[in-house]
């Protein structure tokens, strides 16, 4: 039998709660399945950490979980910890030298949870937005002078690369396709910045004619906006850089129905590092300790999870007990408007996958 080795890493806040509960139901899921096992190493690092070591993880740490088969990750983040601290310290620091370089996040308003978009239920809103996670407007570049005088001068560049820009793109073509849509945007301001994303214009166009089965179209993202809210039927998969992806997702992400419930993987397609999948809320220290965080998140990163693993069917069934569950009104975390607990909505997900044939 399979034994896949997987790293916890809950992290702070609720990021510790909800990778908890979501480790309970990966473990459920697998004496379900009976075809594979999981293996679970935990990793205490954070600002937590921090504050006891000088550094939110051991100076090893990426070699003790570069074997890994995947990072379950929580979220990082504390209110007396720097944000470029924790930022930096943990979860980037993760993320480039493991080259994750594609952030793909789903977008879909499960059954029982309402948009904020008047006009949408389930089937209207089903998108995969691809982030460029490795450069771009996020690379690091540029630099500061005359601190504090007035002739001060701060810039920050946007570094695209040709390589960094081609392979996204053919990631996102990929993912287009193995949607039944078959469809694809691609976001840029390429009115506006005259360089890098008439680069990207140039590649998608190049890289597009590997695609004759893929409809794509070019969309500039102040229009994407208004098209997310105003059309979120004529969209499917989206690529965008690492900035405006990061604006866009966070938008779908309230755009079906609650941060608690949107799901991200971190991916480096090729394999030669473990991919990291995690919830996209923060660590959310208003409602830590309470047993209110809402796990569908992290239950729903678990079945990307699941699936970069091999392990399609589990997925599958995970997803059908989420959808049961969030169906259900009486298991809704406050966040959505209900009653319920974290570990009521754990339990609910559990005995939903016993149920499942
Ligand atoms: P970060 O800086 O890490 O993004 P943040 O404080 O900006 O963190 P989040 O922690 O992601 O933002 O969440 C913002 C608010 O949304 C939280 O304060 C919390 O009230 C709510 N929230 C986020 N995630 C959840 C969740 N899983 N369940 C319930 N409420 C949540
Ligand atoms: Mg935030």
């Amino acid at each position: 039998m399979k034994t896949h080795r997987i790293a916890a890493i809950p992290g702070d806040g609720i990021g510790k709660e909800v990778i908890a509960a979501g480790i309970e139901v990966l473990e459920a899921l697998a004496r379900r399945d009976g075809g594979f096992t999981l293996a679970f190493d935990h990793f205490d690092w954070g600002s937590d950490y921090y504050k006891a070591h000088g550094l939110m993880m051991p100076e090893d740490g990426r070699d003790q979980i570069r074997n890994h088969d995947a990072i379950y990750f929580g979220a990082v983040g504390a209110p007396d910890v720097p944000d470029h601290i924790s930022l930096w310290g943990l979860r980037l620091a993760i993320c480039q030298p493991f080259d994750q370089y594609a952030n793909v996040r789903p977008t879909r308003v499960l059954p029982g949870i309402t948009s904020p978009l008047r006009h949408v239920s389930g089937p209207e809103l089903d998108w995969v937005i691809v982030r460029e996670n490795s450069e771009g407007e996020y690379a690091g570049v540029g630099g500061r002078v005359h601190r504090g005088l007035p002739e001060e001068v701060a810039t920050d560049v946007s570094m695209m690369t040709r390589t960094g820009v081609v392979r996204i793109i053919r990631f996102a073509f990929e993912m287009a396709r193995s949607r039944p849509r078959k469809l694809l945007t691609v976001v840029t301001k390429s009115n506006a910045q005259r360089h890098a994303m008439v680069m990207w214009d140039e590649i998608a166009a190049e890289v597009a004619r590997d695609y004759p089965d893929v409809t794509w179209d070019k969309m500039l993202v102040d229009a994407m906006t208004m098209r997310m809210t105003m059309k979120p039927e004529t969209i499917d998969t989206v690529v965008a850089t690492n900035l405006h992806a990061d604006i866009l997702s966070d938008l779908a992400a309230a755009l079906a129905g609650s941060l608690g419930i949107a799901p991200t993987a971190n991916l480096n397609p090729e394999r030669r590092f473990p991919s990291m999948f995690e919830p996209i809320h923060g660590s959310a220290f208003d409602i830590t300790g309470k047993g209110i965080a809402n796990p569908i998140g992290t239950f729903w990163t678990a079945t990307m999870m699941l699936e970069h693993l091999g392990e399609k069917p589990a997925a599958d069934r995970l997803m059908r007990a989420i959808e049961r569950v969030t169906a259900d009104p009486d298991l809704h975390t406050p966040d959505l408007g209900g009653k319920a607990t974290t570990r009521q909505v754990t339990d609910a997900v559990i005995a939903s996958i016993g149920a499942d044939n």
